[in-house]
């Protein structure tokens, strides 16, 4: 059975130019002893957006795992799939991320509702989470209310996984189910029933993603409160592990973190968390590297400087459009965006202090970052005349990619190293 490391980093590549950058950070990873594991994703939309296919992702990760003579595992994730996007992923990709936040709430069948509460009598009652020092207290009320919010969902998601696996085989994959894209945060007891009905279905997922609570801005740091946060997290833990012990699934199941890129101040609770539970997570990124890109070529200065410059001013006037499929995931303060007329005489260093994720630099600025976030559309319709400069400049954007996804990324969640 394929399974994935105890450490992975999902490392999404809207252009796919940066793979080999992308996975010479988990090459640095491995000069201090430990085993990260790349896994590229890219969803549906984003594919649509680009006008590129999944197979795409496929030779870019394989062409950057020959240059790099990269011999550990590496995965390409069809990510936030459902039955209707799945086919064009089914061949090059070998991890799935289930995606069935749009069927939480759908009522499943009154029968099944019963016979899922009739046949988990153990999750009623207290149940002591081991390793938390906390205990659990679920009713029959809350189990009911609980299974027939989510087990229409999770029944879904047992029909993409069997799609997935006569397609593939089983065992010759990765599979992932998340539920972030919805409103409400689920608690560690719903996740741990979601994870009974799970196993019911028969669905042997190795990583799964919940939505936490705060906000998970695209590209920023985390909102909300840390100290929640992290017991959130090692209540999650303690679920999973304990889901394991009872339910059979796979030993090595762990917390997928979508939107992980940029949180960095709750990076020291993931940490620790994982130290305590002796488990990982796969932290998934995607738009952190674009922005990379768009740094590198800022920095970069002349004719790249002017289109970085270019791209600012056009997302700056398809503000609206560009943002509102992402409303829910970015806040930009409107009078904390500069005017292009004004951004058009920076500098380099005046862009790239503005854009770089560098919360100490007083020039930093997260809504000129998270509006150049959803600007890639943008790019996307430039074509060639953006894809030629990624090129000419590749040192100088590789350097950045690498750097901001071991030094700010890897280093911090999985060596404990903080900036
Ligand atoms: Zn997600």
């Amino acid at each position: 059975m394929k399974t994935l490391s105890k450490f992975s980093i999902g490392v999404g590549d809207r252009f796919a130019h940066q793979g080999k950058a992308q996975l010479q950070a988990c090459v640095l990873a491995s000069k201090q002893g430990i085993e990260v594991v790349p896994v590229w994703n890219k969803s549906n939309r984003e594919h649509l957006i680009i006008g590129s296919e999944p197979s795409s992702t496929r030779a870019e990760a394989d062409a950057a795992v020959k240059a790099l003579g990269w011999t550990k595992p590496y995965f390409c994730d069809a990510d936030h799939i459902n039955l209707g996007t799945l086919d064009r992923f089914l061949d090059p990709c070998d991890f799935f991320t289930i995606d069935v936040a749009d069927y939480i709430g759908r009522p499943a069948e009154l029968s099944t509702i019963a016979a899922f509460t009739k046949n988990h009598p153990e999750l009623t009652g207290t149940i002591q989470l081991q390793g938390t020092g906390e205990t659990i207290v679920i009713t029959t009320d809350q189990l009911s209310r609980t299974a027939a919010k989510f087990l229409f969902a999770v029944q879904e998601a047992g029909k993409v996984y069997r799609k997935i696996e006569s397609a593939k085989g089983k065992g010759n994959f990765i599979a992932e189910i998340s539920m972030d894209e919805t409103d409400t945060a689920q608690t560690p007891a719903e996740l741990l029933i979601i994870l009974a009905a799970i196993a019911d279905e028969g669905v042997p997922i190795q990583t799964i993603a919940p939505k936490f609570s705060g906000r998970f801005n695209k590209g920023v740091d985390y909102v909300g409160d840390v100290s929640q946060f992290a017991r959130e997290m090692a209540l999650d833990m303690a679920a999973i592990r304990h889901a394991v012990a009872h339910y059979g699934l796979p030993a090595d199941l762990k917390l997928s973190v979508h939107s992980g890129s940029d949180k960095f101040s709750i990076y020291p609770a993931i940490h620790e968390s994982m130290r305590k539970f002796d488990t990982g997570v796969h932290l998934k990124t995607a738009g952190t590297t674009w922005l990379e890109e768009i740094i590198g070529l800022a920095e970069a200065g002349g004719p790249s400087l002017a289109l970085a410059k270019e791209i600012y001013a056009e997302a700056y006037a398809h503000r609206a459009e560009l943002c509102a499929p992402y409303a829910t995931v970015i806040d930009i303060d409107p009078k904390q965006l500069p005017a292009p007329a004004a951004v058009s005489g920076w500098t380099s260093d005046q862009f790239t202090s503005a854009l770089r994720h560098n919360p100490a630099d007083p020039a930093y600025n997260p809504s000129f970052r998270q509006l150049l976030h959803v600007g890639f559309k943008i790019a996307a319709k430039m074509g060639r005349r953006y894809l030629d400069l990624l090129e000419a400049d590749e040192a100088v954007i590789a350097r950045n990619v690498t750097e901001n996804l071991y030094n700010r990324h890897i280093a911090p969640v999985f060596l404990g190293r903080h900036p």
